[in-house]
């Protein structure tokens, strides 16, 4: 007997018939001997539709007042499709009770629609567990210090299922989604790309955080802190399938040390066409400029990725970095406004028609000759790299968006990722 929590996405839970589905699965769990915990998203559609409501009455605005009722309306959703499972429990004869964030309490801070997570009182649940009941616990939602409802984030259900597991000391975090795992990247870009049985923490981190958007970042650091194991599977498969069959499918999200991991030095192939570049040319090259050109723009709240600066001629010097795309012309503006006329620069060039292409593999820690391998097929496409990025284990390349596709599809191919490792 096992503590399972389950997180079923808003495709699962999209109708009464899906939610019917669902219950039945969870169903076979907790008849199966396991005390289960199950957090529902909203049912699809709805955070939106609800969300869309308040900007036809008006438009939206970063105001706390109007925020904090952003998030008092859109947790609704969540309570909805929660009650919805267990009344559909209770159908199938199972004891069910759905809680809320604040009835749990979830205790996270008061900034809202991106609240985090600060605390969870597991008391009242696993009461509830004890006299053999299955809890729902709404995805997405919270209640911070002054009891006001607060909400985690688009996606943010994922990360409510992982807390919850890690405050529990859950067996395991079972993620069901619309895909059946994580793939070496998107199949709609390469037909070819394959599940993955397994991947690291980090290289889930990379690859969520360059737009495999299967999983909320926040739930993929979430579990490593607390190393929470965590599967990501269909919810699409037939309720009745083996559960022994059930439990092994889809992608699980290891830790490093564990040994059954896939031993590839290439994992995947991340790619995002959010980001924009931006060069100062013409940098007097002295001291402080780094801080100059992005503490200004860190001071007005915009994240900064990919970063180089060239060797100087002449004292001077060019510095390049990238930013979100929505906030390019902030950034620009800012840059000439404010920070060119003190630094001497000579001018602020940028490009938003730039992608990222990433590969990630916790095996390029111990193997050279990755990144190279990887300016090399793209160099054979006739690919020109503007910029480059490394961690320990990942490698990122700056090129023109309309390559996109093609350096991926050869990338994939090269490192021989439809394929799994012996
Ligand atoms: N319902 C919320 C959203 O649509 C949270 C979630 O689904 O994870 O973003
Ligand atoms: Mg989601």
């Amino acid at each position: 007997m096992a503590l399972i929590v389950h997180k079923y996405g808003g495709t699962s839970m999209g109708s009464t018939d899906r939610i019917r589905n669902v219950a039945k699965r969870v169903a076979k769990w907790a008849r199966a001997g396991h005390q289960m915990v199950v957090v529902p998203s909203a049912m699809s559609g709805e955070t939106n539709r609800l969300l869309a409501l308040a900007k036809e009455l008006a438009p939206a605005k970063e105001t706390e007042s109007y925020s904090r009722e952003l998030d008092m309306l859109a947790a609704t959703g969540e309570q909805a499709s929660s009650a919805l499972l267990a009344i559909a429990l209770q159908a199938e004869g199972l004891e069910s009770v759905s809680y809320a964030g604040w009835q749990v309490p979830i205790r996270t801070n008061s900034a809202y629609t991106k609240a985090r997570i600060e605390s969870i009182e597991d008391t009242k649940v696993r009461a509830d567990l004890e006299a053999g009941r299955v809890v729902i616990v709404t995805g997405f939602q919270g209640l911070d210090e002054l009891g006001n409802i607060t909400t985690l984030g688009r996606g943010g259900s994922d990360t409510s299922a992982v807390a919850v597991a890690a405050a529990m000391k859950a067996d395991e975090c079972l993620i069901y989604t619309d895909v059946d795992g994580v793939y070496t990247t998107d199949p709609r870009v390469v037909p070819e790309a394959r599940r993955l049985k397994t991947v690291s923490f980090e290289e889930m981190l990379e690859m969520a955080s360059m737009g495999s958007k299967v999983l909320q970042i926040r739930s993929v650091e979430f579990a490593g802190k607390y190393r929470v194991k965590l599967r990501v599977l269909s919810s699409f498969t037939p309720w009745d399938i083996d559960i022994n069959e059930e439990a092994a499918s889809g992608t699980l999200i290891t830790f490093e040390e564990d040994e059954h991991m896939e031993q590839a030095i290439v994992s995947g192939i991340a790619f995002s066409r959010d980001e924009a570049k931006i060069s100062v040319l013409g940098v007097p090259d002295k001291p402080g400029i780094a801080y100059q050109i992005l503490g200004a723009v860190a001071d007005a709240n915009i994240e900064v990725d990919v970063i180089i600066q060239n060797i100087s001629k002449d004292g001077k010097t060019d510095f390049s970095f990238t930013v979100n795309r929505g906030d390019y012309a902030k950034t620009v503006d800012l840059l000439k406004e404010e920070v060119l006329p003190k630094l001497g620069a000579q001018e602020v060039v940028g490009d938003t028609k730039i992608c990222k292409v990433s590969i990630v593999g916790i095996g390029m820690r111990s193997h050279v000759g990755v990144a190279s391998k990887m300016f090399r097929v793209l160099s054979e496409e006739g690919i020109n790299i503007q910029m480059i990025s490394t961690s320990e284990i990942k490698t990122s390349v700056v090129i023109d968006e309309k390559y996109m596709e093609l350096a991926v599809r050869a990338l994939h191919k090269a490192f021989e990722l439809e394929q799994a490792p012996a």
